[in-house]
């Protein structure tokens, strides 16, 4: 892929390729120019992840001067549906960091705002920033509650059995046909350089003519061409992403069932939960793998036994309601076996062990 041959350093610029599923951004420069460790409210913090965090391609910071940079296809509306907007903080951390701001610059026609090449201090480019956030916060959380009725349609999210049978791009037209929301009125903003094939001829333009019409019969399909954007406008930018996504088949938007974040899923196209690597702990996609262990471990004997004798103990108590030895002795019971339990989950002793332990003790 090859940058747009105009100047970029003033808009945002995206496009995609669909033979790899990757879209491609180029922002301005002026957003990198503050520091990566930035001293806000007098402490040192990295506002930025890791590369190796969020994105499963590694997203190419243009900073480290792989620029553009590249991330799975749809990622950046992902980000935007799963951001949290309560503060500048958190929605930088979630979001921003990436994209930059410039994406708010026509978002709201009656709020223009201008940002420099350089803020010369990170407290300074944070002042502005944080200004633009506090003035759109409003927008944005009505742009993200949009975006999420959209999609829950056009990707069925709500289990809508009678949507079940039609495809994405037929509900995603349909959405805005019907004019279901808001989002038929995002495209707007969003100002498209065609592909062309003097670009082509410069790519593939050696190869013999029969060499490309071969080429083309054994991919079966047209050549893909891919129109460069440049919008500023975050409404417009979604849209045009999520009107791409909803033309390739099997790439579906799902909402995890563990932590509610939207993903499309890397492995199989049904996956339930997603793979966002969480901060010092397992995916949800590791922690369904965990729960439906748990869910097998609740079939072993040990697990029998144990929901056996609890019901017989607590039965006594009920018919024996005075005896208060009985009663400390059954909670002394309850804490020890789950314990025990939870060691057995752990892998740190026996299924065996745990059962023995529950009948020397009934
Ligand atoms: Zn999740």
């Amino acid at each position: 892929m090859e940058l747009p041959e105009v100047t970029f350093f003033e808009d945002f610029y995206f496009w995609f390729n669909l033979d790899t599923k990757k879209e491609y951004y180029a922002t301005p420069l002026y957003f990198y120019k503050a520091d990566f460790h930035l001293d806000y409210d007098n402490k040192v913090r990295d506002v930025y992840y890791k590369e190796t965090e969020v994105t499963d391609n590694g997203l190419k910071h243009p900073a480290s001067l792989y620029f553009p940079f590249h991330e799975r296809l749809g990622m950046l509306l992902l980000r935007f549906l799963n951001a949290d907007l309560s503060n500048f903080e958190i929605a930088n951390k979630t979001f921003f960091y990436a994209y930059g701001f410039e994406i708010l610059r026509d978002l709201d026609k009656n709020y223009k705002f201008e940002l420099k090449q350089n803020y010369g201090s990170n407290q300074e480019y944070l002042k502005a920033t944080t200004k633009i956030f506090e003035d759109l916060k409003e927008n944005l959380l009505d742009l993200q509650q949009e975006l999420i009725n959209a999609v829950t349609y056009i990707y069925n999210l709500d289990n809508n059995k009678a949507l079940e049978k039609y495809t994405y791009s037929e509900r995603f037209a349909v959405y805005l046909i019907k004019r279901m929301g808001k989002l038929y009125t995002y495209y707007k903003n969003d100002f498209i350089m065609r592909d062309s094939y003097s670009r082509k001829y410069q790519e593939i333009g050696n190869n013999s003519e029969y060499d490309l019409l071969e080429t083309l019969q054994n991919k079966n399909q047209v050549l893909s061409m891919s129109d460069t954007h440049t919008s500023n406008d975050l409404s417009s930018i979604c849209y045009a992403i999520l009107e791409e996504l909803s033309k390739t088949p099997n790439y579906p938007i799902k909402k995890c069932q563990n932590c509610g974040m939207y993903f499309v899923p890397t492995s199989k196209v049904d996956e339930i939960y997603c793979d966002y690597p969480k901060e010092n702990s397992k995916t949800c996609r590791e922690l369904g793998a965990f729960q439906s262990y748990t869910e097998r471990l609740k079939q072993n004997k040990a697990m029998g036994e144990y929901r056996r004798t609890y019901q017989q103990k607590f039965m006594q108590i009920r018919k024996d309601k005075s005896n208060t030895k009985l009663g400390k002795d059954f909670e002394t019971w309850k804490k020890q076996a789950k314990e025990k339990i939870n060691d057995m989950k752990k892998g740190k002793i026996t299924e065996n062990e745990v059962y023995e332990w529950i009948m020397k003790n009934k």
